[in-house]
């Protein structure tokens, strides 16, 4: 029996991703849509949280597919009218504020799963499994990519809260953060940020263990979504943002599984269970980076 769900937020990523793993997914049925805008076809549809809420009692679970500067306010209000409440990501504008959801969502015996869908990448499970127990040598994280074909027009990213070009890079710090066998910290990083803008468009961090990240959003063509890890037992790579796992240069098998029909899969077990999923190791690289940063002001930028 497929559980009723509501897609909240219906853009770029929920018609990409979202609609298509709902339409497949053994464990859900798309029930409901809130957008001021977006609708599914054949779909009941909202303008408005509220009014989604009253109307539906229904549809036990929602999924949040807007940025995050709207996303706490949405999450909170479906957490306090009982509903389990799975978030894009990157969780949140802050930490509090998804510290705050999780909170309420454990006093109210509710699922708050805060999903990573990089994580759910074909490779990430063998390259966590292959590093563990090794010794971490170094590594290098390259994540370069075309804003203007990723996010047309999405004006939010370089807006507070938006986090400019580590809305793709913490793809790799989700990546990172589950598979190295001990956390490491940020210990530098450079942020270019536009003239025009609030949020960096590229930046070089220096993480513990000599791991460097270099990320720009100015990167034409086919993006570089790479990490590159030296062990004593030799080299992993996990190219195509964890999707294609490398190890001293030869390719491994990974799961079969695609990202989002894993991310709803995983939220369907976490409602069975009873259980909240909130790990916030990746945002708080994104926040140390935001807060010991240099800021060097560059060229402004244009959609
Ligand atoms: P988007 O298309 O700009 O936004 C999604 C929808 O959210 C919009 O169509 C809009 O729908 C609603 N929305 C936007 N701003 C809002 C606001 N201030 N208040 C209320 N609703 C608002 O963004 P997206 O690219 O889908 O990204 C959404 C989230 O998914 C982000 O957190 C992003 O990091 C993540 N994500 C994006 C991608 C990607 O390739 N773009 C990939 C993976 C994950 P209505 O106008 O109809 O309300």
């Amino acid at each position: 029996m497929r559980a009723p769900i509501a897609l909240v937020g219906i853009g770029k990523i929920a018609r990409d991703q979202h609609v298509p793993a709902l339409a497949a997914s053994p464990d859900w049925a798309l029930a409901a849509t809130v957008s001021r805008h977006g609708r599914v076809e054949g779909v009941d549809a909202f303008e408005r949280m509220v009014a989604f809420l009253a109307a539906r009692p229904d549809v036990g679970a929602v999924s949040l597919a807007l940025p995050p500067q709207p996303r706490f306010a949405h999450a909170e209000a479906a957490l306090k009218a009982g509903r389990h409440v799975m978030l894009e990501k990157p969780p949140g504008q802050t930490l509090a504020e998804v510290h705050a959801l999780e909170r309420l969502a454990r006093e109210r015996g509710l699922t708050l799963y805060a999903t990573w869908h990089s994580r759910m990448g074909k490779g990430v499970a063998a390259a966590r499994d292959w590093l563990a127990g090794r010794a971490i040598r170094g590594g290098r994280i390259t994540w370069m990519e075309d804003v203007r074909h990723w996010h047309p027009g999405q004006d939010w990213v370089f807006e507070p809260g938006g986090m400019g070009v580590f809305d793709p890079g913490i793809n790799a710090l989700s990546v990172l953060t589950a598979i190295l066998p001990e956390p490491v910290h940020l210990i530098e990083a450079d942020l270019d940020v536009p003239a025009n803008r609030q949020t960096p468009i590229a930046a070089r961090l220096l993480f513990t263990g000599g791991i460097a990240m270099e990320l720009d959003w100015l990167f034409p063509g086919e993006p570089l979504w790479d990490i590159e890890i030296e062990t004593d037992g030799g080299t992993l790579l996990l190219r195509e943002g964890g999707n294609r796992l490398f190890v001293n240069g030869e390719e491994q098998e990974g799961s079969a599984e695609g990202e989002y029909p894993a991310l709803y899969r995983r939220f369907a077990e976490l409602v069975r269970a009873g259980e909240c999923e909130v790990d916030l190791s990746p945002m708080v690289h994104v926040a140390d980076a935001l807060t010991l940063g240099r800021r060097r002001v560059v060229d402004r930028f244009d959609f």
